[in-house]
């Protein structure tokens, strides 16, 4: 860190400061410039993370030098991470594809669904049994009859299974169904959840929340790893950006190599809620894979007009299967394969 000091601040004033400094454990070089002392601090700065120096009336700025998270940081784990559950690897040198409708609506469906994204090349089934819905009266899932068919999906196809938990009560219950353990948009910053969801030691995939920045993204997730779960999977999902609404969201398709830069969890990418239309899963997914995505997330529906949820950006099962042999050939353009 670096710590700039207003013109004219006493000697008195620089000798506490660095008192203090010293008092965490770390070294102050105090160097007296023309215009400015400045004080490059040595030592893990986060120890300062809850001291606002700034408060100090002779302190003009401080700047951190290391990011403000540490256990998913990229310094502290130059290795990337590779999560496994079941079937399902990711982090590798394979895009991993996760496939399924929005809503596990009957058992029927779920599985029929399971057995074409399976042939497609999907190692994972994904459908919500527990909706964050923005309207309450909006279908809200089958709870535990969806965790039910969701693992009969997986015995009948050997799919991993993923599904959304929503509530720190029902974590138990999830864990007893799926491989996977979903934190959705909506909760990104419900940390009572997050620490729950990494206590349980469950894999989880961790969505970007829709307002969030990177910075505050990869705070959240230290949240799970503190709890010795590594096993984390980011997904960019499409931010709010302010300006254009013709699409659900704005794609943050950049998110995708600054997070692989800044982090060592593996990074996945979900056009479905990022566009929140059919018609640009195709062209998204694409970009996603160029910019280096350790997965791709899609929504697939066999009656897309009849979705119980996100109908309007659900793909048809053998149009998914004309995409993933698209997804092919990017994903030979840049050294992976799926
Ligand atoms: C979902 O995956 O169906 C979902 C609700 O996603 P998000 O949290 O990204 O909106
Ligand atoms: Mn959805």
């Amino acid at each position: 860190m670096i710590i700039v000091l207003k013109p004219g601040t006493s000697d008195r004033d620089i000798e506490q400061l660095v008192k203090r400094i010293k008092k965490y454990g770390l070294q102050p070089y105090v160097s007296r410039g023309k215009e400015r002392t400045v004080i490059p601090v040595i030592g893990d700065e986060r120890v300062l993370e809850n001291v606002p120096l700034t408060s100090l009336p002779y302190v003009e700025k401080v700047m951190a030098v290391l990011a403000p998270f540490k256990l998913v940081s990229r310094e502290a784990h130059p290795k990337n991470t590779i999560v496994k559950a079941g079937r399902l690897e990711v982090g590798g040198k394979k895009i991993a594809l996760i496939a399924g409708p929005c809503s596990v609506e009957n058992r029927e469906m779920i599985i029929s669904i399971a057995r074409q994204v399976k042939k497609a090349g999907a190692t994972a089934i994904r459908g919500g049994a527990f909706k964050p819905r923005t309207s309450p009266y909006a279908f809200q899932g089958l709870g535990e009859e969806g965790l039910k068919y969701l693992a009969e999906a997986r015995k009948e196809t050997g799919l991993a299974v993923i599904t959304e938990v929503i509530d720190t009560r029902d974590v138990e219950l999830v864990c007893r169904y799926a491989d996977v353990l979903q934190v959705g948009a909506r909760n990104m910053q419900n940390f009572e959840l997050l620490k729950e969801v990494g206590s349980s030691g469950h894999p989880v995939l961790f969505k970007r929340g829709q307002s969030a920045t990177l910075k505050e993204y990869l705070q959240a997730a230290e949240y799970i790893v503190s709890r010795g779960n590594d096993q984390v999977m980011l997904c960019e999902r499409g931010i709010r950006a302010g300006v254009e609404d013709y699409t659900r969201n704005t794609f943050d398709v950049v998110s995708i190599p600054v997070l692989k830069e800044l982090t060592h969890l593996p990074v996945l990418a979900d056009p479905s809620h990022a566009t929140g239309k059919w018609q640009l899963i195709e062209p998204a997914s694409l970009a996603a894979i160029a910019a280096g995505a350790d997965g791709i997330l899609i929504e697939v529906h066999p009656r897309p007009v009849e979705a119980l949820s996100d109908g309007e950006q659900s793909i048809l099962p053998n149009k998914y299967a004309a995409m993933v042999k698209k997804f092919r050939k990017v994903a030979r353009a840049v050294g992976r394969t799926i």
